[in-house]
């Protein structure tokens, strides 16, 4: 296997970089880490920082791969570390040349905007040397998320392995979607055009990533491989899962600060309130109650972050 300039070797862990567009004087490069056991088995392929500030995932990476005995892994693992380099160097979730969300525009164009080739030529590399696309995420700078996993819900072999894989991360928020932001993303359209699971997964933000959101991530790449049978070990067991169906990604409607009154992953019923935002001379101008039966928390925008009109507040998550 050989992506870009990093060449697996059994046993070996390599790096290198992967050209993925062009500046107009030299590529746009990813960094790549491609760990290969001695033995065979399948081919895990790992994306990190599609938006630019969710840095706990190549940090995570990293670490993961340096700590694992190749000697006793079956099959590869390889660490696409920055997949937005353009966001990544502005520290931003956005492409700054076009204002694109990438993991809204896949599964991209050869001949599109900078943001949609990038997009294009992820899914190729992802897709031809992947068995599974773990995708990794945060709230960034901008929110606080639960340590939930997402998967795409369709009916092919491959998104019912990501449901299997999903229940072996170590997170008890396990969320089948089909909606339709989702149709842009990676793992939709690498479980749909490669019939092959795909996973997000997501811990922490607001513009720091902490201790907690790191044993998260090794407790999700340790389950993940483990469930893959490409390292030996137990599977992280999950008590009180909170399945979770579709979302709504509530948008503020006056501008202000931000008081959230709930926590990523906290429980919430039908009318309760979950924030309000409070406008500069102190008066409360809107309050926000949960619209499901039971639903949970998937995220939170920072705490008192000023906000415009149509920024979102939460991320609510409706109990499947
Ligand atoms: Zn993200």
């Amino acid at each position: 296997m050989k992506i870009g300039t990093a060449i697996a070797a059994k046993g070996q862990l390599v790096t290198g970089h992967v050209e993925l567009a062009q500046y107009p004087d030299t590529p746009i490069v990813s960094p790549v880490m491609i760990a290969q056991g001695l033995k065979p088995g399948p081919t895990l392929w790992i994306q990190c920082c599609v938006h630019g500030p969710e840095i706990g995932g190549p940090i995570s990476v990293a670490r993961f791969l340096r700590e694992i005995d190749l000697s006793t892994m079956s099959g590869t693992i390889v660490g696409l570390m920055v997949a937005n380099p353009l966001g990544f160097r502005q520290y931003n979730r956005l492409t700054p040349q076009d204002g694109a969300n990438i993991n809204r525009v896949f599964p991209g164009k050869a001949d599109g905007s900078i943001s949609e080739q990038m997009a294009h030529r992820l899914l190729q590399l992802a897709l031809e040397h992947g068995d599974m696309l773990l995708d990794l995420h945060s709230g960034g700078d901008l929110t606080i998320t639960a340590h939930y996993v997402i998967y795409a819900k369709m009916d092919n072999a491959g998104s019912r392995e990501a449901q299997r894989l999903a229940g072996c991360v170590g997170s008890r928020y396990q969320w089948g979607s089909d909606e339709p932001w989702m149709k842009g993303s990676a793992l939709t359209n690498f479980t749909l055009m490669g019939n092959k699971p795909a996973l997000i997964v997501e811990t922490g933000g607001g513009a720091r990533v902490t201790e907690h959101d790191f044993a998260n991530y090794r407790a999700s790449l340790q389950g993940l491989t483990r469930a893959m049978g490409m390292l030996a070990g137990d599977l992280p067991t999950v008590t009180d899962p909170r399945p979770g169906g579709n979302a709504v990604h509530l948008k503020a409607q006056v501008g202000g600060f931000w008081h959230p009154n709930v926590a990523p992953g906290e429980d919430m019923v039908r009318g309760q309130m979950m924030g309000r935002i409070i406008n500069i001379f102190g008066e409360k101008v809107a309050e926000v109650t949960c619209p499901f039966e039971h639903a949970w928390v998937g995220s939170i925008r920072r705490p008192f972050m000023p906000i415009y009109s149509g920024d979102q507040m939460m991320e609510v998550v409706e109990r499947a």
